[in-house]
């Protein structure tokens, strides 16, 4: 445990009721759960509060949030400023149907998304999480192909290694959506190569391995016949597929290559955006506006659940027109409670200048991340602002994956989460925390991957030694 706990009422608690009532009624999300781990073996953590980058449980243990929730709580935890924004306007009205009614923060909240989202994007559908966000994306895209005199064009290209979420069109587009249990999907999605600087598909090195990915697209795009393609999706920054920051050229290739085909650029900033990558938004890295843009995570810092397309005026143009209004309706968007949190969120990401501040803290933390490449199985350090991974692998030179069930990965995500330090460990080991993380926090985060590390390189020393 990083330190001792701050509750003055008690000392830590072997194990809370509160526990027993989880383990019988709540069900917990995800698709790697392992329940024994979850129930038995301290996998559940019941929190009762948080400041900052530090949370506190219902034992009375502490720990430091290495993952901002999951890529969310950018401005940090217990926030009693946005809480009291959002039981004001609770106590004003809440709710309004998002067909023709709304509210005074829902209004500001699209005037000032329109204003900090890149180049021209400046019309706002609200939605309660981003899944919800991919799936208006889609349907937007496809009806303003249509409404524009392209009513074939449905087919959507994602990319392999992604992550869109877990809803049906979403997960369509999602790498690992598992065909055994939900397929058939939704028809018409081909999956391309990602950027990838560690272990690329074409055996290419940095912008070379880029560039293919970039032509890939155009070769898809033509392989399916344009007159087909509705969009092409992607992270500017993709979290799932490891934190890979392509090179510029890459982003300004796809603008161009969608451009030339009539093919809407969608980018899923609901990581990346509102500060993750030491930029506002990741597409500023590359000076590239998408067509569409979707948003959550960031937007309110996770203290209400609100999502967000952005979109261009050339995509919004026919539905303007009588009888192209949007086929999509979702009661709880623009809630007023979660609009009146993101409003005060983004007040706070620019007066107490968070973005300037990731970026600054991020470098740190990742100079603080390559002292670890002297651990054998760190293959790469890779990431950029608050979005750092460490890549995992059982031999440097051979790059090999332990894979995401291997007990090697799974005793490390213990050996870290019993250290006091809340992060994820798949094929690469996250460190994505708030951006108001201290240097010295980011210190401790540091020595408690580091210890874990040998530790558990030391358990598995044969297996390692066998690889080398
Ligand atoms: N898109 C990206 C890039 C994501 O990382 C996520 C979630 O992590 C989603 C979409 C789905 O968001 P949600 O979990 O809010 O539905």
């Amino acid at each position: 445990m990083v330190s001792i706990s701050t509750s003055s009422s008690a000392a830590t608690l072997d194990r809370s009721p509160f526990e027993d009532t989880a383990t019988n009624h709540l069900w917990f999300h995800g698709w790697d759960m392992d329940w024994e781990e979850l129930t038995e073996r301290e996998g559940m953590k019941i929190f009762a509060r948080a400041k900052n980058t530090t949370l506190y449980d219902v034992r009375g243990r502490e720990y430091l949030d290495g993952l901002a929730g999951l890529m969310v709580v950018n401005v940090g935890h217990g926030r009693r400023e946005i809480g009291e924004a959002m039981g004001y306007q609770a106590g004003e009205i809440a709710y309004a149907a998002s067909s023709n009614y709304t509210t005074i923060p829902t209004v500001k909240l699209s005037e000032t998304l329109a204003r900090i989202t890149p180049g021209d994007l400046d019309r706002v559908f609200f939605c309660s999480g981003g899944s919800e966000a991919v799936e208006t994306a889609l349907k937007i895209a496809k009806q303003a192909q249509a409404l524009r005199g392209f009513p074939r064009r449905y087919k959507v290209i994602a990319r392999r290694g992604s992550y869109h979420g877990m809803t049906m069109g979403a997960l369509s587009l999602t790498a690992g959506r598992n065909e055994e249990f939900f397929g058939p999907f939704m028809y018409g999605v081909s999956h391309i190569p990602s950027p990838n600087h560690f272990v690329n598909d074409f055996e290419l090195e940095g912008e070379a391995g880029d560039i293919m990915c970039a032509k890939f697209l155009e070769q898809e795009i033509i392989n399916q016949g344009p007159e087909s393609v509705a969009a092409f999706i992607g992270e500017p920054i993709s979290t799932s597929n490891g934190d890979h920051v392509p090179s510029p050229i890459y982003w300004k290739m796809v603008r161009e290559i969608c451009d030339r085909h009539g093919v809407f650029l969608i980018m899923d900033e609901i990581i990346n955006g509102f500060g993750r990558t030491g930029k506002l938004f990741a597409s500023e890295h590359f000076g590239v506006v998408p067509d569409l843009m979707t948003i959550a995570k960031g937007l309110s810092s996770g203290y209400a659940p609100i999502a967000a397309v952005v979109v261009r005026p050339s995509v919004f143009e026919g539905f303007k027109n009588e009888g192209a209004s949007i086929g999509h309706l979702l009661t709880f968007g623009g809630h007023a409670v979660a609009t009146a949190a993101a409003n005060k969120n983004i007040e706070i990401l620019f007066e107490e200048n968070l973005i300037e501040r990731g970026a600054e803290m991020g470098a740190y933390l990742k100079s603080q991340l390559e002292l670890l490449r002297s651990h054998p199985t760190v293959g790469d350090v890779r990431g950029i602002g608050m979005m750092t991974c460490l890549d995992l692998v059982k031999n440097q030179t051979g790059k090999e994956a332990w894979g995401t069930r291997h007990p090697f990965i799974k005793n490390l995500g213990e050996a870290v989460h019993g250290k006091g330090l809340l992060t994820r460990v798949w094929n690469q080991l996250h460190v994505c925390p708030p951006l108001v993380v201290t240097r010295d926090e980011i210190d401790r985060m540091i020595a408690i991957i580091d210890e874990s590390l040998t530790e558990v390189e030391t358990e598995f020393a044969a297996e390692i030694a066998a690889a080398a």
